[in-house]
């Protein structure tokens, strides 16, 4: 089996890049630094197929952010549809007031400056120099994290928690020069969304495939490895769903409980819930008396 250098692996997975690479919006040279960060921070926890319509509704309705910043807050977690977690969507909206406080409404391209944003982690701030400035970064998401993990060190999914030699060694691999470097962290994580999938790797389809040190090794572990999976049905970020997605469609405020839409919720389970997003700032109670709630 031939085995390339670090150098040959990292320069097969760009040029596969170069071929494969999916046309998202976010990707073409037109989007603006904004545009990369709101896509960021919609992916974070959301598939490319959800993100995508979602993603040109916010460009078209808020192309900066100060658009987005002279926006009620309601209106951007009524647009932020069904994507999940919509505390995502007031932090972008705190973002965006942050930058046209303190950055005259453009994104700012150093790290430190990116981290003191709202809502803004390591990882969104290392994403956004890299492809919106073509910064040479290191971008480590779990897909990145988990090719770099099979094709060098042959395991078959990334620890839960990034440790420091992970860290390093992500860093040793991204080739110098903006352009290589912002082709090689885009390049990684496409090929762990399409090919090296978490429970299906397509081996036979990668490029990696001749080095790959998992391969290698007899792709071991991966059938005994926990599976991550999430009761939805029935759980509170579920009914906190179903109650922003009942605000989201009225027209003003709505007496949630006793609606019929959320009848098969215990009442303590969806007190709890209505709690919480008031807490979280997503949901407002306008009348007591009448157990009204609005966005
Ligand atoms: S050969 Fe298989 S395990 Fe190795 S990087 Fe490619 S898809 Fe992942």
């Amino acid at each position: 089996m031939p085995h390339l250098s670090d150098t040959a692996m990292v320069g097969a997975v760009v040029e596969w890049f170069g071929q494969e690479a999916r046309d998202l919006p976010w990707r073409s040279p037109e989007c603006s630094p904004w545009g990369v960060l709101v896509s960021e921070v919609m992916l974070q926890q959301t598939p490319v197929v959800r993100v995508d319509p979602v993603w040109r509704e916010w460009m078209e309705r808020w192309p900066t952010p100060a658009d987005l910043a002279a926006t009620p807050q309601a209106e951007a977690v009524r647009a932020w549809g069904r994507l999940g977690y919509p505390r995502r969507a007031m932090r972008l909206r705190d973002c965006a007031i942050a930058l046209v406080a303190d950055h005259a409404g453009e994104v700012p391209r150093t790290t430190a400056e990116l981290r003191a944003l709202p809502g803004i982690g390591e990882y969104t701030a290392a994403a956004v120099r890299a492809f919106a400035f073509g910064e040479h970064d290191v971008v480590l998401d779990t897909n990145v994290r988990r090719v770099i993990g099979r094709a060098w060190h042959a395991r078959p999914l990334p620890a839960a928690h990034l440790t420091r030699p992970e860290r390093d060694h992500a860093a040793s691999l991204v080739p110098e020069g903006a352009r290589a470097s912002a082709l090689w962290n885009a390049g990684a994580m496409e090929l762990g969304a399409l090919v090296c999938t978490a429970r299906a790797p397509r081996c036979e389809a990668c490029v990696l495939a001749p080095s790959c040190a998992w391969v290698a090794a007899g792709a071991p572990g991966l059938d005994q490895a926990p599976r991550r999976t999430q009761a939805w049905h029935g759980t509170d970020r579920q009914v906190r769903g179903r109650v922003l997605a009942l605000l989201r469609a009225a027209q003003g405020p709505v007496t949630v409980t006793g609606h019929a839409s959320l009848e098969d919720v215990a009442p303590g389970q969806l007190d709890r819930c209505l709690e919480s997003l008031v807490v979280d700032g997503l949901v407002t109670l306008v009348s007591e008396d009448r157990g009204a709630y609005a966005l």
